[in-house]
């Protein structure tokens, strides 16, 4: 789906700039108590932020993901990762920096989501089908993003998990319970 307003503002970051040091980071999985905690705002963009970039871009194309939030590989930052390039498409590799939803239409969407700390499961969920959002890009300069379709689900999704937030909190009671139980059960059973 496309972007509003015309063409979104992509980060012109070349993620192969830094493949010496990228290194691939355990994504933690539900119930790890970590993916309830919520992330701190980055104060300075220094080498242990592009760093975590990296680490983030490596795990999230390894997995393979659209979208990873920092608290995702442990990290309690405010750091969200993002390509919704098509498979026969070039990488678009999208860095997001403390974003905050600056607006959030009336109008509303549902969309299939998934997440890679929550394996093979999927649910509908309902969001604000277009949203506004200002963040910090690699350089640290301010930017603004008008999104819709799945890059608008894609962001909330995002900044949901910086602020502990899981997209299974936004299905019924019911379905929560069903799979936070099957994934508890799951690593009890690695733990034995
Ligand atoms: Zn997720």
């Amino acid at each position: 789906m496309a972007s509003a307003g015309g063409a979104p503002r992509i980060d012109r970051f070349s993620p192969t700039a830094y493949i010496a040091a990228m290194a691939l980071r355990e994504i933690l999985i539900l119930p790890d108590k970590r993916l309830r905690q919520i992330s701190q705002p980055v104060a300075k963009i220094d080498a242990g932020i592009r760093q975590v970039v990296a680490d983030m871009f490596a795990s999230m194309y390894d997995a393979p993901g659209i979208g990873l939030a920092a608290i995702q590989i442990g990290t309690p930052k405010r750091v969200v990762t993002m390509d919704l390039a098509k498979k026969e498409d070039p990488k678009s590799p999208q860095v997001f920096i403390n974003p905050e939803l600056l607006w959030v239409s009336d109008e509303m969407a549902i969309h299939e989501e998934g997440c890679l700390s929550i394996p093979e499961f999927y649910g509908d969920v309902e969001r604000p089908a277009q949203v506004k959002v200002k963040y910090l890009d690699l350089e640290g300069k301010p930017q603004q993003v008008d999104a819709d379709g799945i890059f608008a689900t894609c962001l909330q999704h995002e900044i949901d998990h910086l602020n502990g937030i899981l997209f299974i909190d936004h299905l019924s009671k019911l379905k929560r319970d069903r799979v936070l139980k099957k994934f508890t059960k799951a690593s009890k059973r690695a733990a034995e």
